[in-house]
């Protein structure tokens, strides 16, 4: 077992913390404010390519594995304690990596450059109003018209939509191409962003204050063949290689918020008074602390653990999809749950400065929160992992 990360990969983390600490976490205080990413910051990554990191160099990406992007994954969650950055990090790169793997040919010529610059960003339509977690019960169609597709349903809480209605940039789309098939009849399109045939209506968060999120309403949406990804019918194998990407980014970037707030905490533990001595001399605030340190250190472990083995997986076929979907849901599980008890307890030590408005731990409990839900619930992470242990027949319906 080798631990270390290598030379290649320190110095993308040492570039990438540098701009995020000089070009992020200065304009976070902006971004709050107008509740928008500025573009300075996109084109800040666009110029080292961290938009592009998934798609294959042939088309002007990095080609970087999973564990590499999740290394720029912490750095800039380490600036950014609102996590819209990250998220809007990880959504594009784990989706612009399903996109490159599952294009025809003729499709991935036409998008990926751009994908890879950056001036096309890729979100995941999946959830609906009335079905998240069961995706056999959606009921967003494709009706095959002429040489393609058309296609009908709404799409609700999902994220960057505005930002890839003003920047440009596509979904990929979960719809319906058999409907009496359940699961069976799924299909996978990359859809561009079009005003004529998607209304989007935004949603208000309770956190992720650089974020856009909202609704989608397909009306009679028409593609080509081409824009199918993968085969079709066999959407719902494919997107879960998405979800288990972002999953594990979300792992390491929840690790990162986390530990941004606990260094926070020791500080201000080291500095403030109570009794006559520093509150960091309380064994109980003490072993709040200590029992935080470890969890992040397995969380984080896990969490690399699950990228190693999606990119073992993607490489060399070295594991079985379901052993990655447990070691990815174990990851998700732990860390998400972990971090925000973590950034709510850095919260209580700060005492009243806690709880006043955009500090780093608000900030961070309200952004990180999201994450029990997005790409997968808690409770969906739960039934993988009994689902893996207890073997399939337990959850035949
Ligand atoms: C901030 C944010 C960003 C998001 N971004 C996107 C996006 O970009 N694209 C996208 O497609 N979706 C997005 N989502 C939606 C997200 O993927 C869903 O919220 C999630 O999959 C759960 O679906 P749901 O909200 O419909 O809840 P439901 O599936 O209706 O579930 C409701 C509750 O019941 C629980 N539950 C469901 N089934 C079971 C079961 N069998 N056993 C026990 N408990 C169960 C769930 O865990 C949940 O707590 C986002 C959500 C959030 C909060």
């Amino acid at each position: 077992m080798d631990f270390n990360f290598s030379e290649e990969q320190e110095i993308l983390r040492a570039t990438v913390r540098e701009f995020a600490q000089r070009e992020i976490a200065p304009r976070i205080p902006e971004m709050i404010q107008k509740r928008r990413i500025p573009h300075e910051i996109i084109a800040g990554m666009k110029r080292l390519n961290l938009l592009g990191m998934t798609v294959p160099e042939i088309y002007g990406g990095m080609g970087a594995d999973a564990v590499t992007t999740a290394i720029v994954a912490e750095e800039i969650a380490a600036a950014d304690p609102t996590v819209s950055i990250p998220v809007m990090f990880l959504v594009h790169n784990a989706w612009s990596y399903l996109l490159a793997k599952y294009a025809n040919r003729e499709l991935a010529a036409e998008i990926l450059p751009s994908v890879a610059r950056g001036d096309k960003l890729t979100g995941i339509a999946s959830t609906e109003p009335n079905f998240g977690s069961d995706l056999g019960s959606m009921t967003t169609v494709a009706v095959k018209s002429g040489s393609g597709y058309t296609i009908n349903g709404e799409k609700s809480f999902i994220s960057l939509v505005r930002d890839i209605r003003e920047l440009g940039g596509g979904y990929v789309t979960v719809a319906k191409t058999d409907p009496g098939k359940g699961t069976a009849g799924i299909t996978l399109f990359y859809l561009p962003d079009n005003e004529k045939s998607i209304e989007i209506t935004s949603l208000e968060e309770m956190g992720r204050e650089g974020s856009t999120w909202g609704a989608l309403r397909f009306k009679n949406y028409v593609t080509e063949s081409r824009n199918v990804l993968g085969k079709v019918n066999e959407g719902f194998k494919i997107v879960h290689e998405g979800f288990e990407f972002a999953r594990a980014l979300i792992s390491v970037i929840s690790v990162s918020t986390a530990m941004t707030c606990l260094n926070n905490g020791i500080e201000y533990m080291k500095s403030r008074k109570a009794f006559g001595q520093p509150i960091g001399k309380f064994q109980g605030l003490q072993f709040q602390l200590a029992d935080h340190m470890a969890r992040m250190e397995a969380a984080r472990t896990v969490g690399y653990k699950a990228l190693w083995m999606y990119d073992q997986e993607q490489k060399h076929g070295s594991f079985s999809r379901f052993q990655i979907s447990k070691q990815v849901a174990t990851a998700k599980l732990l860390s998400t749950v972990w971090a925000f008890d973590a950034i709510n307890d850095a919260l209580q030590w700060h005492g009243a400065y806690g709880y006043t408005r955009y500090n780093p731990q608000e900030l961070a409990l309200r952004g990180i929160r999201s994450f029990q839900l997005a790409e997968g619930s808690r409770e969906i992470m739960k039934m993988i992992i009994a689902r893996e242990s207890l073997g399939r027949d337990f959850f035949k319906q």
